[in-house]
């Protein structure tokens, strides 16, 4: 069975005396610094100044300082940058600034993992991760929650850094909810082949191109986006409920016998093979460094695919509809 960790698990007083560097006030660090901080913690903000986030920091009663000198500050120190900065970040102004004993965090094992942020001697790393994003791990804190958080810890981890990631976890609200024992391995790889495979790789694909083929078979785009898009929430929502099971109890008996017979056609023995290929990549690191060049030459096909994907038929009708629809509260980026 996996390991699992609650508050009675976690003592927050070893973190009595010491102070946390959140480095970064973005989604996560906006969150976990403020939960730190109800949760009697002493904490630093290491945000640089001149944007949104630097008054937010301001606002939320932080004085926000440099990433270097919150690092000096900092006992434990998380890294709550985007991943593809980390690297960057860390070299030039954290590193330099840790001490042995020091422990270094972060929500994501990418950067530790793939060995783009190596501890130097005599300072632990842990990772601490929550699974939601970081409105929620703030919004359920307050109600006296938490979002459920995993937890891992270097090899090489001390018992004494180890207990301390733990007490991180409960600072931030996570061991209310649980807290699952992993490892950087298992929480880089599923995290990655997730979001490339499922989440968001595989749910953008299946969409647009459901929505493609009635376009392209003379239907209404607007009929294509409500079948193909809109009520994909409605399916989700069911799953998250009460899994397949219960979606498929709730839908028609005609959908329920479409989904049995047809869907595996759609994601059929072909894209196991792909999928498989695809977790190799992760695992042999090819994904990690083409993302890694990709950035250090300033993401030029990211940038274009994006632009080109903003432009796609789906996003177009899309952003008409969803005017019309007050209630769903639409959103752009
Ligand atoms: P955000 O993009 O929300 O926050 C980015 C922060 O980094 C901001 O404070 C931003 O400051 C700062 N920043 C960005 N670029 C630079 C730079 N070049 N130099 C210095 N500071 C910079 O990050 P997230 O909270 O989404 O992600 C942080 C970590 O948490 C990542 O490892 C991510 O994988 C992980 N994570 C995120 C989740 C989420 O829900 N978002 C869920 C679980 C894990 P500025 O405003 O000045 O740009
Ligand atoms: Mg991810
Ligand atoms: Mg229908």
């Amino acid at each position: 069975p996996a390991l699992m960790y609650y508050d009675q698990d976690a003592d927050l007083g070893l973190l009595k005396g010491k102070t946390v560097a959140i480095i970064g006030y973005g989604s996560q660090g906006h969150a976990q610094a403020q939960n730190l901080r109800d949760s009697g913690c002493n904490v630093v903000v290491g945000q640089r100044p001149g944007s949104a986030n630097y008054d937010l920091a301001v606002r939320d009663g932080f004085k926000p300082v440099s990433a270097a000198e919150a690092a000096e500050a900092g006992d434990l120190v998380n890294i709550l940058l985007p991943d593809e900065v980390q690297a960057e970040v860390y070299a030039r102004d954290i590193r330099p600034n840790l001490k042995p004993g020091n422990l270094l965090l972060c929500s994501h094992g990418f950067n530790i993992h793939f060995g783009q942020v190596v501890p130097p001697a005599g300072v632990d790393s842990a990772l601490v991760a929550p699974k939601g994003p970081g409105h929620l791990v703030r919004s359920e804190y307050v109600k006296g929650g938490g979002v459920p958080c995993l937890i891992a810890t270097a090899d090489d981890c001390t018992p004494a850094g180890k207990a301390l990631a733990l007490a991180y976890a409960k600072g931030v609200g996570g061991t209310r909810a649980g807290v699952l024992q992993t490892t950087f391995a298992e929480e880089t790889e599923t995290d990655l082949f997730g979001e490339q495979v499922v989440l968001c790789g595989g749910v953008s694909a299946l969409v647009k191109m459901g929505f493609e083929t009635l376009v392209e078979a003379g239907y209404q785009p607007e009929s294509a986006y409500f079948e193909c898009l809109h009520e994909l929430k409605l399916i989700v929502d069911l799953m998250y409920q009460g899994g397949l099971n219960y979606m498929r109890y709730s839908i028609s008996n005609t959908a329920e016998y479409g989904d049995y017979t047809r869907g595996p056609r759609i994601v059929n023995e072909q894209t196991r093979a792909e999928m498989r290929k695809i977790l190799a990549e992760i695992r042999g690191g090819q994904f990690a460094r083409e993302w890694i060049l990709e950035n250090k030459a300033n993401q030029p096909a990211f940038k274009a695919t994006r632009r080109l994907e903003k432009q796609h038929p789906v996003e177009l009708v899309g952003k008409k509809l969803r005017a019309l629809m007050p209630w769903i509260n639409a959103k752009e980026a």
